[in-house]
């Protein structure tokens, strides 16, 4: 099994899933005893976010590509971002880590086409909602066209995310907004699906949530299913 470099603490409350998520899937693959080979590398969120909001991506860049470089030194032969929005210089963090990476996108993308999603919502940051980066790629992968919420919806979504999911409060007036914003989206736009775009929204909805709301759309975690992608590739040998 390959030794996987984790890129987190962006934020440590959906890291904590991560971590708990590879490690069920490798017990799920390789049986009761196994856990998953890896390395963490916990980021401090506070100037992560803080340069995020003055847009100093080339900043952000360098120190994701310091990560990248620690865990190889590290002996990661793999690695993941732990974060959506940070996929922003995926292929940056790739080159400096020279081990492959597993994209989050790439893995969302598919588990879309497998299901025939056409058109899903996509629930996110506001860089990843905005940016071109995370929607083309997923819509090139899935082959779909991604509807992303307007103002005031846009705000609201990015605000939950930061000044609550990050910091492990889970409210359920937020619950009831996002629940709100799925359904007017539903009703213009004919989504068929949601994507949890952002790896802390799973904390706050689920499928049940959905589902309890009557909102009969499929949901689309981003960290349950780059965990699954992970673990694969953990998993994979040379000829897969
Ligand atoms: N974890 C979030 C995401 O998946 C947001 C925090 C961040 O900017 O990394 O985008």
């Amino acid at each position: 099994m390959k030794r996987l470099g984790v890129i987190g603490g962006m934020s440590w409350e959906s890291t904590q899933t991560y971590y708990r998520l590879l490690n069920e899937e490798i017990k799920a693959h390789c049986g009761p005893l196994h856990s998953a080979p890896l390395l963490l590398w916990n980021m401090d969120f506070a100037p992560i976010a803080r340069l995020q909001a003055e847009g100093d991506w080339a900043g952000l860049t360098t120190i994701m590509e310091q990560a990248a470089q620690g865990l190889r030194a590290g002996g990661a032969e793999l690695l993941i971002i732990a974060t959506n929005t940070m996929h922003l210089m995926a292929d940056q963090v790739a080159t400096a880590g020279a081990v492959p990476l597993v994209h989050i996108a790439d893995a969302t993308g598919a588990a879309l086409r497998e299901a025939g999603v056409q058109r899903p919502l996509l629930l996110a940051t506001r860089f990843t909602m905005e940016k071109a980066f995370y929607r083309e790629h997923v819509e090139r992968v899935a082959g779909c066209r991604v509807a992303v919420p307007e103002e005031p919806h846009r705000s609201r979504v990015h605000d939950v995310i930061y000044e609550e999911l990050v910091q492990g409060q889970i409210r359920d007036e937020s619950r009831t907004a996002y629940l709100g914003i799925i359904d007017h989206y539903r009703q213009e736009q004919a989504i068929d699906a949601v994507i949890f775009g952002c790896t802390e929204v799973g904390l706050l909805l689920n499928q049940s949530s959905i589902d309890q709301a009557g909102l009969d759309l499929p949901a689309f975690d981003t960290t349950a299913i780059h965990c699954r992608a992970a673990a694969a590739a953990m998993l994979a040998s040379p000829g897969d």
